[in-house]
């Protein structure tokens, strides 16, 4: 086959313990899945069913060893949001929830880079949040954990500092929308795809962060990624 251009590069994931890396397809993120957030988002946390946004494979960044992001443009109020992220291995539309966890291949630790101040103007507009969430390297996410080396996790702290200081801080157990939830709901829209990444959704404590601010994530089991902003 000859192509017009040069392919556009493929993303990956590291995998922890092995050299082989996970190729990234499409990027869902659930929005508003811990009721603390929704509620300091000024949401109603009742438990209506899960909404989703994009990323592009490009906004995902290695983050298996201490990353960078450079701080975006177009904003004033670049947000943190920690997130137990989901990795697809096997693809299918219309799962059962009861076989949804067999579709999951592994789970990292992630964030969900925000430029808050367009995605609260692009809401109040009901304009698509775009712009707030789906740019380049907005989602640092580390090494891979198989599943079928780990298992499935139910209960897991899940924080995140900055320069040290805490800022976000839950348990995955408090997912309004389990993973295997999101995956039986995401699947009835559309077939899900070995390489799709599912980020799950952040508790509450989001925040800004300025160029030379270190991040620092953790989900107990997954390990920790350390993110800095440059300028
Ligand atoms: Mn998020």
């Amino acid at each position: 086959m000859k192509l017009a251009l040069e392919a556009p590069p493929l993303h990956t994931l590291a995998v922890a313990g092995r050299e082989e890396r996970f190729p990234v397809n499409r990027v869902f993120c659930v929005g508003r899945n811990y009721a603390a957030h929704a509620r300091e988002m000024g949401q109603d946390p009742d438990r209506e069913p899960p909404f989703f946004f994009m990323k592009p494979a490009g906004a995902v960044v290695d983050a298996c060893a201490p990353a960078s992001v450079p701080y975006p443009p177009k904003t004033t109020n670049y947000h943190h949001e920690i997130e137990l992220v989901v990795a697809i291995g096997r693809g299918g539309r219309d799962i059962p929830i009861a076989q949804a966890l067999d579709h999951v291949w592994g789970y990292a630790v992630g964030l969900d880079m925000t430029r808050r101040d367009l995605q609260l103007q692009a809401r109040d507009k009901g304009r698509p949040w775009e712009f707030g969430k789906s740019f380049s390297l907005s989602a640092p996410i580390g090494a891979l954990h198989r599943a079928e080396d780990i298992g499935h996790l139910a209960n897991a702290a899940i924080s995140l500092t900055v320069n040290g200081q805490p800022r976000q801080s839950s348990d995955i157990h408090k997912l309004i929308w389990s993973v295997a939830e999101c995956v039986a709901y995401l699947s009835e829209y559309d077939a899900l795809e070995p390489g799709d990444i599912i980020m799950t959704g952040t508790p509450e404590g989001v925040n800004a962060v300025v160029a030379g601010d270190l991040m620092r994530g953790e989900i107990a089991g997954l390990g920790a990624i350390e993110v800095r902003v440059t300028g």
